[in-house]
C-alpha cells in the first residue's frame, strides 16, 4: 500500500501552494520531487508528515489517515531547514531522535556513531547546530534522519542536496541509492532535476502547485520531445536577442551573462553564431546541447505557461 495523495488543496490566505493534487506514493521507487522555488514541494512533503492540515483532499501512508501515529511510524523525515533550537549540540540532537525512536541508550549511540560517521560529520559531535554551516547543518539533519531508520518505510528528503559541495553530494547521492537497492520507498525534493536524474525512477513535477507531471523519467523525456539548444556568452546579451529576434530567432533565456536558444536542429546552431558575429556581438564563448531531461521538464513547464496555466 503506498502514499496516496487525492485532491489534496492547501491555501494560506490568498496563496495556494497545492491545488488539486493528486498521486502515489509508489512502494519500492525513488520519487524526484521537482519543482522551481515556492511550487509546493516543502508544502505536500509537510501535508503527508501530517504538519500541514490540507484544506481540502486525502492524504494516507499505507492507508493510515496522514498525521496518525500509525502513519507517521513509518516516514523518516528530513526537513529542508532545521526545525530544533539552534543551541542543541549535534550529539544531542541525534539522542533526542533517537528517544523519540523509542531506542535504548546503547542503540541510540551506536546508530547516532554509524550515522554520523556516514555523512562524515563525526567531528561536529559536540558542535551546537546553530553554528554549523549549511551543508554541514544538512549532513546533520541527514544523519538525524537515519537514527531508527531500520523501520522505516518511506524517507521524505526535503532538499538534502541543497547547499551541499560537489563531495558531500556524492556522499548523499550513494546513500539514497543504498536507501533503495535496501527496497525503501523515497521522496526527494529538489528545484534541479539533474541533480536527481541519475537516483529517481519517478518523477513528479509540481509548478505553482499544480501537479504538471508524475510518471517515470523515460517517458518525460518521450512525451515532451527535448529540443537540442545553443546557450552563447556574451558581454551583451540584449544586443545579441535584438540581432536574434530581427532574424526571427525567440531567445528563451537572456541573463546578463547570455541567453540560449532552442533549435529544431542542432545544425542550426552555426547558423545563430554566424548571424551574431556578423552583427558585430562578441561572443565568449558557446555551448550546444542535445535535449537534455532538464530541457524537457522546462518545456513543460513553458507549455503550462503558454496554455494560460500561469494566470490563475
Ligand atoms: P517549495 O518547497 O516548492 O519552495 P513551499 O511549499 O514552501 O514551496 O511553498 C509554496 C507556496 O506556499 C509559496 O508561495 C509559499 O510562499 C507559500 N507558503 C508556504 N508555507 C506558508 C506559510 N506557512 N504561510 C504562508 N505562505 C506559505
Ligand atoms: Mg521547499
Amino acid at each position: 500500500m503506498p502514499i496516496r495523495v487525492e485532491g489534496l488543496e492547501k491555501n494560506y490566505g490568498r496563496i495556494w501552494a497545492l491545488r488539486g493534487v493528486s498521486l502515489e506514493v509508489e512502494e519500492g521507487y525513488t520519487h524526484a520531487l521537482v519543482g522551481p522555488n515556492g511550487s509546493g514541494k516543502t508544502t505536500l512533503i509537510k501535508t503527508i508528515l501530517g504538519l500541514v492540515r490540507p484544506t481540502s483532499g486525502t492524504v494516507s501512508v499505507d492507508g493510515y489517515p496522514a498525521g496518525r501515529r500509525e502513519a507517521k511510524r513509518l516516514l523518516s523525515y528530513v526537513p529542508e531547514v532545521p526545525e530544533v533550537p539552534g543551541w542543541l549540540t549535534v550529539e544531542r540532537l541525534l539522542d533526542v531522535v533517537g528517544r523519540l525512536e523509542g531506542l535504548g541508550p546503547a542503540e541510540r549511540a551506536s546508530e547516532a556513531r554509524r550515522a554520523l560517521e556516514l555523512l562524515g560529520v563525526s567531528h561536529l559531535r559536540a558542535r551546537p547546530v546553530g553554528g554549523l554551516s549549511k551543508g554541514q547543518r544538512k549532513r546533520v539533519l541527514i544523519a538525524a534522519s537515519l537514527v531508527g531508520m531500520e523501520g522505516k518505510k518511506y524517507f521524505l528528503l526535503d532538499e538534502p542536496l541543497t547547499g551541499l559541495d560537489p563531495e558531500a553530494v556524492e556522499t548523499v547521492r550513494g546513500l539514497l541509492a543504498g536507501l533503495s537497492r535496501e527496497g525503501k520507498t523515497l521522496l526527494v525534493s529538489s528545484h534541479i532535476l539533474k541533480e536527481l536524474e541519475t537516483i529517481a525512477n519517478r518523477l513528479i513535477i509540481i509548478y505553482r502547485g499544480i501537479l504538471l507531471y508524475k510518471g517515470t523519467l523515460e517517458d518525460l523525456a518521450a512525451t515532451v520531445k527535448a529540443k537540442p539548444s545553443i546557450a552563447v556568452r556574451t558581454p551583451d546579451p540584449a544586443l545579441a536577442a535584438r540581432v536574434l529576434e530581427s532574424h526571427g530567432y525567440k531567445p528563451d533565456i537572456v541573463t546578463s551573462a547570455g541567453l540560449r536558444v532552442y533549435l529544431d536542429d542542432a545544425s542550426e546552431a552555426d547558423k545563430i553564431l554566424d548571424l551574431l558575429r556578423s552583427a558585430g556581438v562578441k561572443i565568449t564563448a558557446y555551448q550546444v546541447t542535445e535535449g537534455t531531461l532538464e530541457d524537457a521538464y522546462r518545456m513543460l513547464v513553458k507549455r503550462y505557461l503558454e496554455r494560460g496555466g500561469g494566470s490563475a
